[in-house]
């Protein structure tokens, strides 16, 4: 009813990268509820998050003002109270916590490093990594992407030599076979799992493939529930019988890519009789899946973090790129690689350069050409071309003391860092550290200035999705008090570093972002803010954009995407007589990420109010322990308490823990090892022991 609110704003939504299109219904200066509208990705629908999780931005404890942490404030760490910190901190003018943050870091070159954020806009994410690059002449800076995709990225660009999907999931609905593999939809990338139940209920084949259960199991033609850590050896066993029995397209095999003969000799070694003991499946089943697989006249593989949080996650993603092109399921309708972008942003903020090896783009910082083009629009010198440090490379420079100083936009590293004890021990190290964020987060306790910003509803820019959607965000209502949009501060801040900055708008920020980005080309601020949505790459001015790509060759060398064999590496932290169990964490459907914005939600809150974790009924009968009691989880880095729950989709030697919960921080207990390629933690396995608490 129109009179329940004055005005209604399109905008995004702010949770995952599914990117729902929302209409914020605005009444005396507040969001009062939020409707889907009909984006090209949602089509009218929206999730739990996305329908009551917006109270977040008008919540009591939003920052209004910037904040500097008083001479006589207690020891820097976790004891801030959101409610009550002014013991640790007073309330500044903007002028005052500018300058301030601004000469902790001018002039220190390589003692700074940068976070920036995959929930800010592409305008936000593209100033940070320049303010990084131009105000100090280095490549540290990275964003949570290190912690989600990295990986899969490291094989696209590898392989395809695109780290971007190559189709939308809306293609599904033109696809017969579809494997979702480390990723559990439901709970994660909720709207995107509606197309892939209707994609099941008109008949289409749906192989779920997780070492969890889950609820897309109840749409599955067949769920492969294989053990942990044994990606490699399940799709290489996959991989075998369609070369064993000849189902591999050998035309499109010769047309479109490189290192075919590598790869079938690589496979030989890899039968289903002798991978089925180390991956948990029956070679039947894997028999079947493969030729199901590759009897798709049109197949599609999404792929998430279980795929890629891992030693192995690259070898991981190596495979499903093998298997997509020997079966020549890349570049048509209802075929290709779909890696599920976690963050609302995420793709966003990586195209636009917020990672240490890649300018905007994916364009190599190792190149001089590209860099000079780069510093020629910039109007600056050039800067290192040396690849930076990753986020938790970053970490281990603050405790060798070569990083003394950190900028951190939007990120939880206190909160969300594997082994987080190691990475809130570097954060109370740094002699200076800006945070800006909109509510004070762990990692702003450890703060020596607090730059106040704006939630999603308060902001204009663009964002991207994993369907490569760039879409355009519109503010609702004014920020707080203070508060103000993310790219003025990062204006601000720059101008004080000495850098030749005078940006008006972020219309300006993306005018500049297409002089070096040809993603862009046809893509302007007119049209986004005319069209809400324009797909990359849009081929003309009226294009609404690619939704396929690769049908005619890859952006690599001679247009053919590669094979690379992969072999079987057995997780980091494997279990013993100490810690007998397998720990793996993730994302529960109610609450996003590190909890700072959907524990402040109502109706989210109150859905999940408490930290749990969840294990199988038999494991929990040994344990002595009754659902709702609380047990004891312990792994070489740290133990946690923790409620837990019955499930019967978790393997009895597994615990499943969701990072939301800063009173059980699930990371307190990760690994941090990292793949060699992608340099992601193994957030997915951990030799855990549980005891009853
Ligand atoms: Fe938001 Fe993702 Fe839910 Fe859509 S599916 S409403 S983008 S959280």
């Amino acid at each position: 009813d129109s009179a329940d609110f004055d005005e209604e704003v399109e905008s995004i939504c702010p949770f995952c990268g599914v990117g729902c299109q929302v209409s914020l219904k605005v009444k005396d200066g507040k969001v009062k509820y939020v409707e889907g509208i009909n984006g090209p990705a949602n089509e009218g629908r929206l999730c739990v998050k996305g329908r009551f999780g917006f109270d977040y931005i008008h919540h009591p404890h939003r920052l209004t003002k910037p904040l500097i942490r008083r001479q006589d404030a207690p020891e820097k760490g976790l004891n801030v109270d959101p409610g009550n910190w002014q013991t640790h901190f007073r309330e500044a003018l903007w002028e005052e916590a500018l300058d301030f943050a601004a000469a902790g870091m001018k002039g220190r070159g390589r003692e700074i490093a940068g976070f920036g954020s995959a929930k800010c806009t592409n305008e936000e994410a593209y100033l940070f990594q320049k303010l990084i690059r131009q105000g100090f002449g280095h490549n540290n800076v990275d964003h949570c992407t290190r912690l989600c995709h990295a990986s899969s990225v490291a094989a696209l660009m590898e392989n395809v030599g695109s780290g971007a999907v190559t189709a939308t999931f809306n293609e599904i609905e033109n696809a017969d076979v579809a494997i979702v593999i480390g990723a559990n939809p439901i709970e994660n990338h909720p709207v995107a799992a509606t197309f892939f139940k209707q994609f099941a209920k008109r008949g289409g084949k749906l192989i779920v493939m997780d070492p969890r259960g889950q609820a897309l199991k109840r749409f599955a033609s067949h769920m492969l529930q294989f053990r942990p850590g044994a990606d490699v050896s399940m799709l290489n066993a996959i991989m075998h019988v369609i070369v064993e029995e000849g189902l591999y397209d050998q035309q499109y095999i010769d047309a479109y890519t490189e290192n075919w003969e590598a790869e079938k000799r690589h496979l030989a070694d890899f039968s289903p009789e002798a991978m089925a003991p180390i991956c948990g499946i029956e070679p039947e089943v894997l028999r079947d899946v493969a030729r199901t697989f590759a009897g798709a006249k049109a197949a599609m593989i999404f792929w998430g973090m279980g795929i890629s949080q891992h030693i192995h996650g690259t070898d991981n993603s190596r495979c499903l790129i093998s298997l997509a092109l020997m079966t020549g399921q890349v570049g048509r309708p209802g075929s290709g690689l779909h890696p599920l972008r976690g963050q609302n942003n995420v793709q966003g903020a990586s195209d636009a350069g917020l990672i240490p090896m890649f300018l905007p783009d994916y364009q190599p910082v190792t190149d001089d050409g590209v860099r000079s083009a780069f510093t020629k629009v910039w109007g600056t010198a050039d800067f290192s071309n040396e690849r930076g440090l990753t986020v938790t490379e970053i970490m281990d420079a603050v405790h060798a003391d070569k990083i003394k100083g950190m900028y951190i936009l939007g990120e939880n590293p206190a909160m969300s860092d594997p082994d987080v004890e190691h990475a809130r021990a570097a954060l109370a190290k740094l002699d200076h550290l800006v945070v800006q964020d909109i509510f004070l987060t762990e990692t702003a306790n450890y703060a020596d200035v607090i730059l106040p910003a704006s939630a999603f509803a308060e902001k204009t820019g663009t964002v991207t999705n994993t369907n490569r959607q760039v879409q355009m965000g519109r503010p609702a209502v004014a920020p707080p008090g203070d508060a103000r949009e993310d790219w003025w501060i990062e204006v601000e801040l720059a101008k004080r570093l000495g850098l030749p900055w005078d940006y008006q708008s972020p219309a300006d920020v993306f005018a500049e972002m297409k002089q070096n980005m040809r993603s862009l080309d046809n893509i302007t601020w007119e049209r986004l803010s005319g069209e809400n949505a324009v797909t990359y790459p849009s081929l003309s001015p009226q294009d609404p954009g690619q939704a396929i790509v690769f049908g005619d060759g890859f952006p690599r060398p001679e247009g053919r995407a590669r094979f690379t064999p992969a072999s079987v590496i057995a997780p980091d932290d494997v279990p013993d007589e100490d810690y007998p169990m397998i720990l793996t964490t993730g994302r529960q459907l109610e609450h996003w990420h590190t909890g700072s914005m959907t524990r402040r939600s109502t109706v989210l809150d109150g859905l999940e109010p408490e930290a749990n974790c969840s294990l199988h009924p038999s494991t929990l009968r040994k344990l002595g322990v009754a659902p709702g009691e609380h047990v004891l989880l312990t792994t070489k880095r740290g133990s946690i308490s923790i409620m837990a729950r019955e499930d019967r989709a978790v393997a009895p030697d597994m615990v499943f823990v969701p990072f939301a919960y800063v009173e059980a921080a699930a990371n307190i207990l990760t690994n941090p090892a990292i793949d060699p390629f992608g340099k992601i933690p193994e957030f997915k396995f951990s030799a855990v022991r549980v005891e009853k608490a």
